[in-house]
């Protein structure tokens, strides 16, 4: 169901690099019954009212990913970064090519692209072949600099993310912010007060070098002032029952399949 004033938000992986379970882990969040602690890695879907959908990132579960939300086509494809686990589902965007004969609008950085080139040769060099490897019309991204899909204004910015930059987005009233150590104030205020929802990611309780531990980005919501926050990008550190009920109203976990709508304005 298409909303016909807002944006539908879908959580495609909500788990982190390892996934959830991890593999050989008997931890209770591992070995938990509850469908909401098993995790792909993290992407999500934009579903925009006519129906045309963006994703983020290609997760190493992107196939079952589509199959399970069921989508028959993808206009954009937009990289936060291309760390393995939100890049290694990319083979499978040719399966849209088989399907539409239209080549997928691919959206990153000079720096993330250049990446993709290197672990991805094969669908940048041209063979004369096509059916072996996604057909893709490539747009370099510029943080700072907007652009539009379907009339809405794309606005990217670089954050730290240990040995990488990693690009969020604004697009409309929604961020989607993943793999940052932290959000710069500048960015804060620039996104208080305008953003309806923001799905960003949250690893585990505990502090880590590369990523905003689960607090931190709780802080982060509460300063931008949204009006729903959705963490996502869990580890297995993170029981989901247990952690949502510490949560302020306005803010919950991720799940795989979770779906909000954010109007396209405030
Ligand atoms: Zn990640
Ligand atoms: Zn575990
Ligand atoms: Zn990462």
């Amino acid at each position: 169901m298409t909303p016909d004033q807002g944006i539908k938000v879908t959580i495609l992986g909500s788990g982190s690099s390892p996934g959830c379970p991890v593999i050989a882990c008997d931890c209770p969040v591992c070995t938990s019954g509850d469908p909401r602690n098993q995790r792909t890695r993290a992407s999500i879907m934009l579903t925009f009212p006519g129906g045309q959908h963006v994703v983020f990132d290609t997760a190493t579960e992107f196939r079952l990913q589509m199959v399970r939300e069921k989508v028959h086509n993808i206009e954009h494809v937009i990289y936060t970064h291309t760390h393995s686990d939100h890049c290694h589902g990319f083979d499978d965007l040719r399966a849209f090519f088989f399907r539409s004969r239209e080549p997928i609008s691919v959206h990153a950085t000079r720096e993330h692209l250049d990446d993709l080139r290197t672990r991805f040769s094969y669908a940048f060099q041209n063979t004369g072949y096509h059916g072996t490897k996604p057909r893709m019309n490539i747009h370099e991204i510029t943080p700072g600099v907007p652009f539009k899909i379907f009339g809405i204004d794309v606005e990217p910015a670089a954050v730290s993310h240990g040995d990488t930059n990693t690009t969020v987005f604004k697009v409309g009233t929604f961020v989607y912010a993943t793999d940052f150590k932290a959000i710069p104030n500048e960015l804060i205020e620039k996104w208080r007060g305008k953003i309806h929802t923001i799905v960003a990611s949250g690893l585990r309780m505990e502090t880590h070098p590369t990523h905003s531990s689960l607090p931190e980005t709780v802080d982060v919501i509460k300063k931008i002032q949204v009006k729903q926050g959705v963490i996502t990008h869990l580890g297995h550190e993170i029981d989901y029952q247990t952690v949502s009920a510490t949560l302020p109203p306005n803010i919950r976990l991720a799940f795989d399949g979770l779906s909000v709508v954010c109007p396209l304005v405030l």
